[in-house]
């Protein structure tokens, strides 16, 4: 008999049930988890080779690998560029690793139920270092949490190998390593194989038998309400519309400008969460974050100063730094090309310009003046930290720039807008030629990665594209454990005191032990039931024995909130990226155009004109992959949808409508999908799909800015349904597509 658990709990199934860890070597292209996350360490693509590195940074990209947090591409993580094929892997990597189960024998206090392999190396790393209060260990400290960290990777990895090759033991200690060798390619990578490093890295973990970990352990010193922090970006899809000027009528400059500067904005919003990311991992460690996605980081410190340091890290995003802006070479690039010409203008002071080279290089200065502090806050959209706003509001409109200035119906403005005329960097500010060079750089980027697909025909242009958004993803990460209740009573059973080869002296003992066990799951059960929350409790609890379990739980329910959003954005972006980099007609076919925030729009190349319904295959197949994915979720996994074909133009001496109007239309197709949805929700007394739970009241409230549908009855779902559930009508938590007819639909 087996009563090991297999894999960890699942956060997003309803009744409890464990994941299944499966490492698949066909998809991640390496035989051996230990194989790939040594490869991941070999192609670091910045700084010193790994091996080269001081012993505290060695360690740490040890655990950004485990964490999914590895570099991808300079000064980028996974989730900076969650479509990129080594992202995906990294991802699977750390999902594969979150779906281990942390052996019972390992644990001090068994029955921990929260922790995955991933959660606990990662809660082990942040806890010794203090989450970021402590900048650094002694040698000794860092060399024993080292050895914890590799000890418990190596162990369940090799009883997950065993397993798989039906070698059906618990104890590997006495069996052939069948790992070792991976662990030695492992190891071989992080510290080389100098004797000196291998005798003070390495070690073999067969010599670890007595070692136990201490993950119930709660650190007294967090304080969970006062040390976790939020960055939230707020309207971001109006903030990119603003700054593409996707509204304007009269808008001066040739059409392909305009996709650049879409796709610079919102890759722009990204590069602002890679230097967050890189502050917070570098400087609170990766174990701190506690979401991450959706325009929104919270990450868990003891450091006193956070909003300041938050503020440097906005503020000087765009300036050189070590920790290198993902696009830092444009940025030098773009600015050099900006001043061409230009020096002693009134913008272009020379002595911030060394003017000894063609074009002259911009110093530090210069640097200062176009996306210093003050631009850069004008710059990015409304940030709230904590809740509140970081920064007062400011309107963009730079003097002397045809996209910044408000567009007006002069007839000058609008003989231009017939002209097309060709967009020249230096006509706008820096910050919109910035995003016009970051956008094509992207795109650059983003095709050289593709794989997949036949050479590109001669005659394509963008011939469809898809808005889309997940439904009811608030209540989804937002309704609190207690209505789970399966999921609750796990986390709560953490303390089962055994009976097994007790003498009756100590029986009795136990036995009131667990009695007053019992009692307190019973409390807190119920303050969760009343309140969703227990923290006022902690802080009002006198008695110190129900307090410490008390604050034992709360890190529970925090680790379980963690897992859950790192679960979601691996298995997430994994679909994503199947249904992008597809086996598809031609290399590139799908492009990811805006991926901020919780919204995304694919653009898909190809004759423009031809009936072609790729995109919606892909709408199915992203709908089947969610289903799988997340099978038994308490709210099942969908998407609104608006999908538009290129259409013709119903101006003259034009054939297709602009590609940012096909965009538009597709984005009002998406939320009128949104509206069914919610109406079909609303009609079917789902209260719980259109609902929000509000963290700081503790209550949950009924969301608001949405279209009752009322000429719409629950029959006629299909209409707008997924193709998939056409056969009959669907259920209220099915995805929704509103796709346009090709040609003269009405709108
Ligand atoms: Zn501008």
């Amino acid at each position: 008999m087996d009563a090991q658990p297999r894999g960890s709990l699942d956060p997003w199934c309803k009744d409890g049930r464990e994941c299944k860890p499966e490492w698949d070597a066909e998809k991640t292209g390496h035989q051996h988890p230990l194989e790939f996350m040594a490869e991941l360490l070999q192609q670091w693509p910045t700084g010193a080779p790994t091996v080269d590195l001081e012993d505290e940074e060695r360690h740490l990209r040890f655990i950004q690998i485990v964490a999914g947090y590895p570099e991808i591409g300079r000064g980028m993580y996974p989730l900076d560029w969650p479509t990129h094929p080594m992202s995906v892997k990294a991802l699977q990597l750390s999902l594969f690793l979150d779906s281990l189960a942390v052996p019972e024998e390992l644990i001090q206090n068994p029955s921990i139920k929260a922790h995955s392999v991933r959660s606990a190396i990662l809660a082990l790393d942040a806890r010794k270092y203090e989450y970021g209060k402590k900048g650094e260990l002694d040698e000794n400290q860092l060399r024993s949490l080292h050895r914890e960290c590799l000890t418990l990777l190596f162990k369940v990895i090799r009883v997950h190998v065993n397993r798989e090759s039906n070698i059906d033991e618990i104890d590997d200690e006495n069996r052939e390593k069948s790992a070792s060798h991976y662990e030695h390619l492992f190891l071989n990578n992080l510290h080389s194989s100098q004797k000196k490093r291998r005798e003070g890295w390495w070690f073999d973990s067969n010599s670890e038998k007595k070692f136990k970990l201490d993950l119930a352990k709660s650190d007294e010193q967090v304080n969970r309400e006062q040390h976790t922090h939020q960055i939230k970006l707020g309207s971001i899809q109006n903030w990119i519309q603003e700054w593409s000027t996707e509204n304007s009528k009269n808008y001066p400059f040739e059409e392909n400008t305009r996709h650049n500067l879409l796709i610079g904005a919102s890759v722009m919003l990204e590069c602002l969460f890679a230097k967050l990311r890189q502050h917070i991992i570098t400087e609170y460690r990766p174990g701190c974050i506690l979401i991450d996605g959706g325009g929104r980081i919270e990450f868990l410190t003891k450091n006193s100063d956070v909003e300041s340091e938050m503020k440097r890290v906005i503020e000087d995003s765009f300036l050189i730094s070590e920790n290198r802006h993902p696009f830092q070479d444009i940025i030098v690039r773009t600015l050099r090309e900006y001043g061409r010409g230009r020096i002693n203008e009134p913008q272009f002071p020379s002595e911030e310009w060394n003017t000894d080279t063609n074009p002259p290089k911009p110093r530090k200065a210069a640097f200062k003046r176009f996306i210093g502090e003050k631009r850069a806050i004008e710059f990015f959209p409304p940030i709230k930290y904590n809740g509140v706003d970081l920064y007062q509001e400011m309107g963009k409109n730079q003097f002397g720039c045809s996209l910044c200035s408000r567009e007006d119906d002069s007839q000058e403005s609008i003989s231009k807008s017939v002209k097309s005329v060709q967009f020249k960097i230096q006509d706008v500010c820096f910050l919109h030629a910035l995003m016009f060079r970051i956008g094509e750089a992207q795109q650059r980027r983003d095709s050289s990665i593709r794989r997949k697909g036949k050479s590109i025909p001669e005659v394509v242009g963008n011939h469809s594209c898809v808005f889309l958004d997940l439904n009811a993803l608030g209540s989804m990460f937002g309704t609190p454990v207690s209505k789970t209740r399966k999921i609750m009573e796990k986390i709560l059973h953490f303390h089962h005191p055994s009976k097994v080869g007790v003498s009756t002296e100590h029986w009795q003992e136990i036995e009131s032990i667990r009695e007053n066990t019992i009692e307190m799951q019973k409390k807190v059960r119920q303050m969760l039931e009343e309140n969703n929350s227990i923290s006022q409790s902690i802080l009002d609890e006198e008695d110190e024995k129900f307090k410490l379990y008390m604050r034992e739980t709360q890190e529970q329910l925090s680790i379980f909130k963690a897992r859950k959003s790192f679960r979601f954005n691996s298995k997430w972006w994994s679909s994503i990226s199947q249904i992008v980099d597809t086996d598809s007609k031609h290399f590139g076919e799908i492009g990811a155009w805006v991926a901020a925030g919780d919204d995304l729009l694919l653009v898909r190349r190809g004759v423009i004109g031809e009936d072609d319904e790729t995109l919606q295959q892909q709408l199915k197949e992203l709908d089947n992959l969610l289903k799988i994915e997340f099978p038994n979720s308490a709210i099942k996994f969908s998407f609104c949808a608006g999908l538009t074909k290129r259409r013709s133009s119903n101006v003259e001496g034009q054939n297709w409508e602009k590609i940012p109007d096909m965009i538009q239309r597709a984005r009002k197709k998406e939320k009128q999908a949104k509206n069914y949805w919610k109406t079909r929700a609303d009609k079917s007394d789902r209260d719980d799909l259109i609902s929000e739970y509000d963290s700081i009241s503790g209550s949950i409230k009924r969301k608001k800015g949405w279209t009752l549908m009322s000429e719409w009855v629950p029959g006629n779902g299909p209409v707008y349904s997924i193709p998939s559930v056409r056969e009959g009508v669907p259920t209220e938590e099915e995805s929704m597509i509103y796709s346009s007819t090709f040609r003269g639909e009405e709108e």
